[in-house]
């Protein structure tokens, strides 16, 4: 299954040198076991090409990073690309119009919408101090109604009288206008549901829809209904136009696909999901741990995001190694004015050093600018790996040599050599005092 993902992956770039960029034909090759993955989740098939066309686009010629194989780091951009897909932030309900706001509740009958109606009428009471008041617009049901009126007691919300014999757009207006008088914030209005799409549930909804003039129209859309789900989203984003996704039964045992589905398809943000039948089992929407759920390899990411940090560890490491032995040569330096270009200044290393003095810092970083990094690195490639690892050789004839090899003037030259002695200085002092400088499970 599913949960091999990786391994797949791995056997696939097994074949490619560690630390090169992604070759197509690799990525092509990742990306058939990314769409099997994908549609064991549940995701449309659309969705599916669509998402993998623009990964591939993606990953081919990506410089994979140290401390990840190739097969992670391809999991790590189809999960970034997942993410993003899935909406990066998230999006809350908008309440943002003139009291009473309606909220129309659009969906499948046993989609979730009436027990999802009162979940979200209990969160605006408990955790935005709104008045709601719930409607149902289910005249073909009684129990319908009687199921909200019930959840409204159970919750302290109020819901609006039950009157025999009205239509839907007659109930949905009088809702507005008893909310106006009765000085409510928000009005949720459960409409009913079918067990298919049908045109005449449509134009019901239409009408309500037109008469009320929404500020959420909330498609409510159970997420284990996988592939069908997506005809049903299109139906209604196309008919009635939403603004945002309910995705209930996200505590069952699926993998969350139809959310990816969800929002390719209605372009709309999943708003709330919904994660067991009691009234507080109601979530904000997290597209990372869903896109780990869809690709169900959380580790894998996890892992790639943490070897970022795994890189700083092992180069702080090094350091405190040699700082315990009082070196610093031109190797180190080297090494570590190619971290600064790479890690974005001297400020972030020596924030990783321990035991640095905020003055030290400010003076090395204000000595430290692009230019300045590359003409410093040519003045050390052009040394010989004796002078590098002993810059004590360094006499007057060398300088010369040195200098002139990389362009730079005698004057430039010393000026390194004192931020080389300089920081040997530091090293040495720090290593001294070294225990306890932070990083304490890292000291040999
Ligand atoms: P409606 O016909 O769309 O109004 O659906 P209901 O709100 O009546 O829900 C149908 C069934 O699904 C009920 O038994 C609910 O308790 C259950 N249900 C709704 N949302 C969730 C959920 O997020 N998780 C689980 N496990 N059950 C849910």
């Amino acid at each position: 299954m599913f949960d091999s993902l990786s391994d797949k992956l791995g056997g696939i770039f097994d074949k490619l040198k560690r630390q090169g960029a992604l070759k197509e034909s690799h990525v092509n090759e990742a990306m058939r076991e990314v769409r099997v993955a994908l549609l064991e989740a549940d995701v449309a098939l659309p969705v599916v090409k669509d998402f993998i066309a623009s990964v591939t686009k993606r990953a081919v010629g990506q410089e994979v990073m140290k401390s990840v194989s190739p097969g992670q780091m391809v999991v790590k951009i189809v999960n970034d690309h997942l993410v993003e897909m899935l909406g990066s932030e998230t999006v809350s309900i908008s309440l943002a119009a003139a009291a009473p706001v309606p909220i129309l509740m659009v969906g499948l009958q046993g989609s979730g919408k009436t027990t999802s109606a009162a979940k979200i009428a209990k969160r605006l009471t408990e955790k935005e101090n709104k008045k709601v008041m719930m409607a149902s617009l289910d005249v073909y049901r009684p129990a319908a109604m009687e199921q909200l009126k019930i959840l409204g007691e159970q919750i302290g919300v109020a819901t609006l009288p039950i009157i025999d014999g009205q239509m839907p757009v007659d109930i949905a207006k009088r809702a507005m206008t008893a909310a106006k008088l009765q000085g409510f914030d928000v009005v949720m209005l459960d409409t009913a549901g079918r067990l298919h799409i049908d045109q005449s549930l449509m134009g019901e909804v239409v009408g309500v829809r037109n008469a009320v003039n929404p500020h959420e129209t909330l498609l409510v859309v159970d997420s284990l209904t996988g592939q069908d789900a997506v005809n049903v989203a299109q139906q209604f984003s196309d008919q009635i136009g939403i603004t945002g996704v309910v995705l209930t039964r996200m505590d069952g045992d699926g993998r969350g696909g139809a959310a990816l589905s969800m929002r390719a398809v209605t372009g709309q943000p999943i708003k709330l999901v919904g994660v067991g039948e009691k009234l507080e089992d109601m979530e904000e929407f997290h597209p990372e741990r869903v896109a780990s759920r869809i690709l169900g390899m959380g580790d894998v990411v996890s892992l790639v995001e943490k070897a970022a940090e795994t890189i700083e560890a092992e180069e702080a490491e090094v350091m405190i190694k040699k700082m315990k032995k009082g070196q610093f040569d031109f190797e180190d330096l080297r090494s570590q004015l190619r971290q600064m270009k790479k890690l974005g200044g001297m400020s972030s290393i020596l924030g990783m050093l321990p035991g640095l003095g905020k003055a030290q810092k400010q003076m090395a970083s204000a000595n430290i600018n692009d230019n300045l990094l590359k003409r410093q690195e040519a003045m050390i490639n052009s040394m010989t790996p004796q002078e590098r690892s002993n810059p004590k050789l360094l006499n007057a004839s060398r300088k010369k040599r040195i200098a002139a090899g990389s362009g730079v003037s005698v004057q430039d030259l010393n000026k390194l050599i004192k931020m080389q002695k300089q920081m040997a200085t530091m090293m040495k002092k720090m290593g001294k005092g070294g225990r306890g400088m932070g990083m304490p499970g890292q000291l040999p």
